[in-house]
C-alpha cells in the first residue's frame, strides 16, 4: 500500500499519477515491477491456511501483487472504498451478477446496455438460475418506478448507453432503488471515473471496462467493479477466486500504466468528440448525431449534472443512405479505423446497419442504420477533413 499518496484529497491528476504507484523496495526503482509469479512463499506450516483467501499473498488467482496496484488507483480515482479487478470488461460485469443475485431475484436494467449484459440477464441468468428480468428505458424514471417488485434486488444502468448514447439519471435512481432495498450498478465505461464518478452519486457499484478509456491504448484488456469492501469481499471469494477470471499481472500493469493519462487524454476525448459533433451536425448528408454534449440532446440536461468534466469520446451518427453507403463511407476512411471498442489513442468507427435484434429498444432514429465512433486523439481537424473527404466521395442524399 503507498499510504504516502493514499489521500482523496488530492486532486484527480495527482492521484491518477502516484496512487498505486511506489518505489520498488528491492531495488529503489521508481516504478513498480511486473510480478510474473503465479504463486508465493508459504510460511512454515501452511496447514492452516484458507486456500481460498484473498488475504496476503498465496496465489496469484486469489490476487496478485499487480492487479491489487491497479485496484487501489481505481478505488481512488472512482472515490470507492474497495475494488476487484478482473480478466474484461464482461468479466467484471458477469463477476458481479454472479456474486450478488440469486435465484428468486429480479433485475431491472437498462434497455441500451453492452450486448453481454442483455445475454447475460435476459437469456442466460433467467433460464439457468431462475433470476427474473425487466428491461427499462433508464431514462424515464417512472418507468423504472413502475418495474420494481418486492424482490427487485438489483437495477443496472449503463450512461452514456452504448450504443445510443441514453443517459440516466444515476443519483435519482441510487434514491428510487434504495428507496426499495434494492442496489444500483453504473457500468460507467464511455464516461471514465474522470468525467463521472457514480459512486459520489450513491450507486453501489461502478463498473468499467478498463479495455476503453482507462487503459487507453487498445492493447489490453481487464474489467473493474468499484464499491464497498462489505460486496466486493464477496465478489472476490466467489467470482475473483471461485470462477477465476483473474487479470494477468501484465495486462495489469499495462492499464496501470495507461490510467496515468486519463485525466489528459479525456479532456482531449471530450473537446475532439464535442467538436465533431457539431461539425456532423451540419452536414446535410447526416440524418442525426447522438452526443450528450449537443444542447439539444435528450440527455444533455441530466449528462451536464453527472458529467462534471465532459461528455466522453463516443458517439452516434447515421446517414441520409442506404445500407451499402454507410459501408462506402467506411472504406473511404483514411486516418479512422473501422474496428469495434472504442477509447484507443486512434479514432475507431463500426457501422452497426439496421437488423440488430435489440433495434426495437432504441429511439426510431436509430433504426436505419447507424454508425458508432469514437473519437480519438488525432488533430480534430484531421477527424473532420476524414469524415468530410469520406462524405465527398460515396455522396449520399
Ligand atoms: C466494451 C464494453 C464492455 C465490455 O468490456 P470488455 O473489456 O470488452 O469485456 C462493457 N460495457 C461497456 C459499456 C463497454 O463499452
Amino acid at each position: 500500500m503507498n499510504k504516502r499518496y493514499y489521500d482523496n484529497a488530492l486532486g484527480f491528476g495527482t492521484r491518477a499519477v502516484h496512487v498505486g504507484n511506489d518505489v520498488d523496495a528491492e531495488t529503489g526503482a521508481v516504478r513498480r515491477p511486473i510480478t510474473m509469479a503465479n504463486s508465493y512463499e508459504l510460511p512454515y506450516d501452511p496447514t492452516s491456511m484458507n486456500w481460498s483467501s484473498a488475504d496476503g499473498n498465496l496465489y496469484t488467482r486469489n490476487g496478485g501483487a499487480n492487479q491489487k496496484y491497479l485496484q487501489e488507483k481505481l478505488a481512488s480515482l472512482e472515490h470507492g472504498e474497495d475494488c476487484v479487478v478482473l480478466a474484461s470488461g464482461v468479466a467484471a460485469l458477469s463477476g458481479l451478477f454472479f456474486a450478488m443475485l440469486k435465484s428468486g431475484d429480479h433485475v431491472v436494467f437498462s434497455s441500451v446496455t453492452y450486448i453481454a449484459v442483455y445475454r447475460l440477464l435476459n437469456e442466460l441468468f433467467n433460464t439457468k438460475f431462475g433470476v427474473e428480468t425487466t428491461i427499462v428505458d433508464t431514462t424515464d424514471i417512472e418507468k423504472v418506478r413502475a418495474a420494481i417488485r418486492p424482490n427487485t434486488r438489483l437495477i443496472h444502468i449503463e450512461t452514456p448507453g452504448n450504443p445510443t448514447l441514453a443517459i440516466s439519471d444515476i443519483k435519482t435512481l441510487a434514491g428510487l432503488a434504495h428507496k426499495h432495498g434494492a442496489l444500483l450498478s453504473v457500468d460507467n465505461t464511455f464516461a471514465s471515473p474522470f468525467n463521472q464518478r457514480p459512486t459520489e452519486l450513491g450507486a453501489d457499484f461502478t463498473v468499467e471496462s478498463l479495455t476503453k478509456y482507462i487503459n487507453g491504448h487498445g492493447d489490453a484488456m481487464g474489467g473493474a467493479i468499484i464499491g464497498r469492501k462489505e460486496h466486493l469481499d464477496i465478489i472476490r471469494a466467489q467470482s475473483q477466486i471461485n470462477l477465476g477470471g483473474v487479470i494477468s499481472p501484465f495486462n495489469a500493469w499495462l492499464i496501470m500504466r495507461g490510467s496515468v493519462t486519463l485525466p489528459l487524454r479525456m479532456q482531449r476525448h471530450n473537446e475532439n468528440a464535442l467538436a465533431v459533433a457539431r461539425w456532423l451536425r451540419e452536414q446535410p448528408a447526416v440524418s442525426f448525431v447522438a452526443y450528450p454534449g449537443l444542447e439539444d440532446d435528450p440527455g444533455y440536461e441530466t449528462a451536464k449534472k453527472q458529467m462534471t468534466k465532459g461528455f466522453g469520446g463516443v458517439l452516434s451518427f447515421g446517414l441520409k443512405a442506404d445500407h451499402d453507403t454507410h459501408n462506402r463511407f467506411v472504406s473511404e476512411l483514411k486516418i479512422i479505423t473501422s474496428a469495434v471498442s472504442l477509447g484507443h489513442d486512434e479514432s475507431l468507427i463500426v457501422f452497426l446497419g439496421e437488423d440488430d435484434e435489440r433495434q426495437y429498444l432504441y429511439p426510431e432514429k436509430f433504426h436505419n442504420g447507424f454508425f458508432r465512433f469514437s473519437v480519438g486523439l488525432e488533430d480534430k481537424e484531421d477527424i473532420i477533413a476524414d469524415l468530410e473527404q469520406a462524405l465527398k466521395a460515396v455522396k449520399p442524399a
